[in-house]
C-alpha cells in the first residue's frame, strides 16, 4: 500500500533535492501499525544550510511585487489541486484521518487557507501614511515553521501561505511522525517554479532541527504549532537571538450550552466536535458546560451520539474516528481515563476497552466522562484524545467563570438565543467562539489568550506575523510630504 511519494531520501534546500545526512525514519500507519513510508532526516548542519538558502533569496523575493506572489500562491493552489488524491491518501496514511475528513478538514482547509492568501494580497495594505510618516511594512525575512502532526499540511499551510505572502522565504521543519504531506507541498513548489530557497523543507528531531531554528541567528521569525511545553522552550531559546516568536498551543476549550438553547442539538454537535480527528485537534471543545437543570438530557444525548459514532479504518468512507496517532499517544490518552475513573467519574460513554472488533490500530473508544470536579487533571488538561467531560453549572455567571477557569484559551462554543451568546462569548477569555454552531472562516484570526498562545494565524492578521513596521519621517515642505 506504500507508494512512491511516501519513500523521501532527499530534502529540499535552495530549490534542489539534496541527500541529508541525518537518519531514515519510518513513519507508521497509526491503523496498521505498519511502516507507511520512509523519510531520510536532516541534520543541524542540513537545516543551517537551508536557513543560507532562504537568506540569500530573501532581499529577491521581499522585492517582488503583491500581485506576483499572488499569482504564485494561486500557482502553488492548482499544483497541489492536482494532487489532491495523492495528498488525501497521505493523510489518511500518516495521520490515521477519516478519509472523508483528510478530504474536508486535511487537505481543504489547507488549500481555503492557502487561497485565502492569494486573494487577499493584491489588496493587502503595506504601506500607510500617517501625519508625515510614511509607514512601511516590510517582510521580516527568514520564517523558522514548526508543526506538529494533528493537521499537518494545514498547520504547514497556515504559516507558509501568509509568510509567502508578507515576501518572507521559509525553512519548514514538519512533525517527525507525519512529514509526507509536506513533501507534497515540496513537489508543487518546485513544479511552478517557485524561485529556489523561497521554500525548503528539513524534517528531523524536534530537539535538533527544531532548535537551530530557534536559536539560530539567520532566522528572523519563528513560526510553531505544538504543545506549551515545547512551545515554551522554544520561545527561551529564541531569546538569544531576540528574534520574534509566535506560538499557537493547546486547548482545553468550552462548549457552554446556555438555558434557552436546543440542548440536544448543542450537545449533539459538541460531542460530534471532539470526535473530529480522533479528538486530535486543539481547538476541540472538550468541556461541555451544561445547566444542572438540563444534566440528565444532556448525558443521556451524549451517550447516544457518543456511540454513533463509527470507529475503524480510515480509509473507509463511513468511519468516522480513525487511531490516534501513536502507541504513545493511545497510552497517554488511557491514563487520562483511568485517573478521571479512579478519581470517581461517571463512564457516560466509551472507556479504556480496545473498540470491538479493532485489535490493531491506536484505536480509542469515543469517550465521555462526567461527575467530576472542574480542578481535575482531565477537566484542566489537554487529552488530545476523542475524550469529552461534562460539567453542570447553576447559573451564567458561573458557566463563564468555569469557562475561563483553565490555563488554555484558545476556542469555545456558545449555543442559545443569538443576542445572550454573543454576549457571553464576550466575557471568554479566549480566541475564538463559534456560536450556534457557526461555519469556520478561513480569514478570521485564530490564535489563543493565555497559554494558548501568543500569535494570531489566517487573514490579515497571519500577514502581520511576518512584517516590521518601518516608519518614513519626510520633511513637511509647502504642507504636505
Ligand atoms: P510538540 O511535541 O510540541 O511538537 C510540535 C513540533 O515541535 C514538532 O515539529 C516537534 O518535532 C517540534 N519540537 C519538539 N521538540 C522541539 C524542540 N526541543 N525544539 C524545537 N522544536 C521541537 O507537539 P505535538 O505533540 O507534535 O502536537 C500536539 C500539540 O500541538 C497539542 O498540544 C496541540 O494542542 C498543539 N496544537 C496547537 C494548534 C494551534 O494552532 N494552537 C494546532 C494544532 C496543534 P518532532 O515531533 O518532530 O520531534
Ligand atoms: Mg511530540
Amino acid at each position: 500500500m506504500s507508494r512512491p511519494e511516501w519513500v523521501r531520501d532527499r530534502v529540499y534546500i535552495g530549490g534542489s533535492w539534496v541527500p541529508p545526512h541525518g537518519e531514515t525514519y519510518e513513519v507508521e500507519n497509526p491503523a496498521t501499525e505498519q511502516v507507511a513510508g520512509t523519510v531520510r532526516t536532516a541534520t543541524p548542519a542540513d537545516a543551517a544550510a537551508a536557513i543560507d538558502a532562504a537568506k540569500r533569496a530573501s532581499a529577491g523575493w521581499a522585492s517582488t511585487t503583491p500581485q506576483f506572489r499572488s499569482d504564485l500562491l494561486h500557482a502553488l493552489s492548482a499544483a497541489l489541486r492536482e494532487r489532491v488524491e495523492l495528498l488525501v491518501e497521505t493523510l489518511v496514511a500518516e495521520v490515521g484521518t477519516p478519509v472523508q475528513l483528510a478530504r474536508s478538514s486535511q487537505v481543504g482547509q489547507a488549500l481555503a487557507v492557502l487561497d485565502s492568501y492569494a486573494e487577499l494580497l493584491p489588496a493587502f495594505a503595506f504601506e500607510e501614511q500617517v501625519l508625515h510618516t510614511r509607514v512601511l511594512r516590510e517582510p521580516a525575512g527568514v520564517v523558522g515553521a514548526i508543526t506538529p502532526w494533528n493537521y499537518p499540511l494545514y498547520q504547514l499551510m497556515a504559516k507558509v501561505a501568509p509568510a509567502l505572502a508578507a515576501g518572507c522565504t521559509v525553512v519548514a521543519k514538519p512533525a517527525e511522525l507525519t512529514p509526507l504531506s509536506a513533501f507534497v507541498v515540496a513537489d508543487a513548489a518546485e513544479a511552478i517554479g517557485l524561485p529556489p530557497g523561497v521554500f525548503n523543507l528539513v524534517p528531523g528531531p524536534g530537539s535538533e532541527v527544531g532548535e537551530l531554528l530557534s536559536t539560530h541567528p539567520g532566522v528572523d521569525v519563528v513560526s510553531f504549532t505544538g504543545s506549551v511545553r515545547v512551545g515554551r522552550h522554544v520561545a527561551s531559546m529564541a531569546s538569544t537571538t531576540v528574534k520574534r516568536v509566535c506560538l499557537e498551543l493547546g486547548g482545553k476549550s468550552a462548549s457552554i450550552v446556555l438555558p434557552d438553547a436546543a440542548i440536544e442539538h448543542a450537545v449533539s454537535a459538541t460531542v460530534s466536535n471532539v470526535m473530529v480527528n480522533s479528538g486530535q485537534t486543539c481547538a476541540a471543545w472538550t468541556r461541555l458546560l451544561v445547566p444542572y437543570s438540563e444534566l440528565d438530557t444532556a448525558l443521556a444525548t451524549a451517550e447516544a451520539v457518543a456511540h454513533k459514532h463509527v470507529v475503524g479504518d480510515p480509509r473507509e468512507i463511513d468511519t468516522d474516528l480513525g487511531p490516534v496517532i501513536s502507541a504513545a499517544q493511545r497510552g497517554s490518552v488511557l491514563d487520562y481515563i483511568d485517573g478521571a475513573l479512579a478519581d470517581g467519574a461517571d463512564l457516560v460513554a466509551g472507556g479504556t476497552e480496545r473498540p470491538d472488533g479493532l485489535e490493531t490500530g491506536h484505536y480509542v473508544r469515543p469517550t465521555v466522562l462526567t461527575g467530576l470536579s472542574p480542578q481535575s487533571r482531565i477537566a484542566q488538561e489537554e487529552v488530545f484524545g476523542p475524550v469529552l467531560v461534562v460539567l453542570p453549572y447553576s447559573d451564567i455567571d458561573e458557566a463563564v467563570t468555569l469557562a475561563n477557569a483553565t490555563s488554555y484559551g484558545l476556542a469555545g462554543a456558545v449555543w442559545g438565543s443569538d443576542a445572550q451568546a454573543f454576549a457571553v462569548a464576550r466575557r471568554l477569555r479566549t480566541g475564538r467562539v463559534d456560536v450556534n454552531g457557526a461555519d469556520w472562516n478561513p480569514s478570521a484570526p485564530f490564535g489563543g489568550y493565555k497559554q494558548s498562545g501568543n500569535g494570531r494565524e489566517l487573514g490579515r492578521w497571519g500577514i502581520d506575523e511576518f512584517l516590521e513596521v518601518k516608519a518614513v519621517q519626510m520633511p513637511v515642505s509647502n504642507g504636505s510630504p
